[in-house]
């Protein structure tokens, strides 16, 4: 078969919203994908893949600008890839989600469905992550204008030392980031005065090419508690810089709670094998969702966005309608949270979950909280849930599970068809995936009840909870 060629449209209309952020124009029958375009906008693209059927493509000029945009609230929109859709007011942003639940269970799913209950959006659209992690280096990326603008003079000095994100699909170079607002303060404070303070004593950054530097990564959590967590990880066991470093931090800013360091040599910046120290404070913090608490150490996973994973929950909670003799499954449940969520409210709770680590934190935080109905098990659901499990621990009267963004594994599905609680769950990040495996259900299950949850504001992400 022959290549088509990549060749450029030129004055196109994007006309809907499709999915994963991507907006749609048809032309001659094709369909064409776009990126960081918007329904209104009329545009010329560049089809970078070209199939017969349908194309993804990139916006190269902006002729007529749509309706529904508005100007971005973050100065390093664009650059930083971090919240593709602050162009949006944050109420289309929910509309788009919204529609994009219903299309993609019909269209994938194949299923009857009741009316989709709205979409919980969130009450401040800004600061709203509990974790952020930023990375130090000693290149900055320097967009096209700002380039342009020096006319082939040389990058001046203060381009090395830099604090912030990754530039979208730039591996070695940073965008510095001067204020960030997915995390409320000291988040900003804190990166900025680390940057500076590192600087003023020449530390070295990271260079991901040559994998030197002093400096690597922060962690940090803000939690709805007040408690502060930061995490330093530094490419280099230098134990003088280190301790000028954290006493002076620990001094600038008393409010962190504790302060915690990760020596990390690897190539890689994945702190999961390596072992956080303690500089001060107890090394982890405890955030609260209702009256329920939770221990979050630096490698612990927990919900990013606290307070809508309170909604979340408790959204969850209402499906799975209990009574209090119910047998609860929490499957696919990371450190417990949703099975201590619903435990008062069930006779047993069972969780299952891989990550040894998250099983150990589930245990602990259901200790925490004195529950005293909840177990969980760890290992992968497809091993862990057969005939003799559930046997064991007693038949489900309610199966919550809440898979990645994969979704379930086919045979488990097969084996909640057998099993046929009388009702699921399905919490999902994904509803691509949860479409699918709802649709390998609809064998035993109708659906009920369908609600979104915005978890991430100018994102293009969407929980649901069916
Ligand atoms: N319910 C939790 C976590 C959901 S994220 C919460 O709300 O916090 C999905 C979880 O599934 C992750 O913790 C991941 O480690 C786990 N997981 C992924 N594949 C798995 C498998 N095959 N078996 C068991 N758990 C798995």
């Amino acid at each position: 078969m022959a290549k088509r060629k990549k060749i450029s449209l030129y004055n196109i209309e994007v006309t809907d919203y499709a999915a994963e952020g991507k907006s749609i124009a048809r032309q001659d029958g094709k369909v064409i994908f776009i990126e960081n375009a918007v329904p209104g906008d009329v545009v010329d693209v560049f089809l970078k893949k070209n199939k017969k059927d349908w194309a993804e493509a990139y916006v190269t000029r902006i002729h007529q600008y749509s309706a529904l945009r508005i100007a971005p609230f973050c100065k390093h929109f664009g650059i930083c890839g971090g919240c593709q859709w602050q162009m949006l007011t944050y109420r289309q942003q929910l509309i788009y989600k919204q529609q994009q639940v219903g299309q993609q269970l019909k269209r994938i799913g194949k299923i009857e469905l009741p009316e989709i209950l709205p979409i919980a959006g969130v009450d401040n659209d800004r600061h709203y992550r509990n974790k952020m992690e930023y990375t130090f280096g000693n290149k900055r990326f320097i967009p096209r204008e700002e380039l342009d603008a020096m006319e082939g003079k040389e990058i001046p000095a203060d381009h090395t030392g830099v604090a912030g994100f990754h530039a979208k699909g730039v591996f070695d170079k940073l965008v510095d980031i001067e204020e960030c607002h997915l995390q409320s303060e000291p988040t900003n404070a804190i990166r900025l005065w680390i940057k500076e303070f590192a600087r003023a004593n020449d530390f070295s950054f990271y260079d991901i090419k040559a994998h030197t530097g002093f400096l690597r990564n922060i962690q940090l959590r803000i939690c709805t508690t007040g408690e502060v967590m930061l995490n330093i990880i530094l490419g280099e066991d230098d134990e003088e810089k280190r301790i000028a470093l954290l006493e002076n931090l620990a001094k600038q800013f008393p409010q962190i709670t504790t302060i915690l360091y990760t020596i990390n040599t690897k190539w890689n910046d994945s702190i999961y094998d390596l072992q956080p120290q303690i500089y001060s404070g107890n090394g982890y913090v405890t955030e609260k969702l209702e009256d329920f608490e939770f221990r979050i150490s630096p490698k612990s996973f927990f919900q990013t966005n606290s307070k809508q994973a309170e909604r979340l929950y408790s959204i969850t909670r209402d499906f799975a309608n209990l009574t209090g003799n119910e047998i609860v499954y929490d499957l696919y449940c990371g450190t417990g949270s949703i099975g201590i969520f619903v435990s008062p409210l069930a006779k047993k709770v069972i969780g299952v979950e891989v990550i040894e680590d998250a099983v150990a934190d589930a245990k602990e935080n259901a200790a925490l909280n004195k529950i005293q109905n909840a177990d969980f098990f760890a290992g992968d659901v497809i091993k862990i849930c057969d005939d003799a499990f559930f046997r064991e621990h007693g038949k489900p009267d309610v199966i919550i599970t809440d898979p990645p963004r994969i979704g379930m594994h086919e045979k488990l599905v097969i084996k909640l068809l057998e099993i046929a609680a009388p009702a699921i769950v399905y919490v999902s990040c994904n509803v691509a995936t949860q479409a699918r495996d709802i649709g390998l259900l609809s064998e035993k299950y109708s659906v009920e009840k369908i609600q979104p949850v915005d978890m991430f504001p100018h994102t293009h992400h969407i929980e649901c909870v069916v």
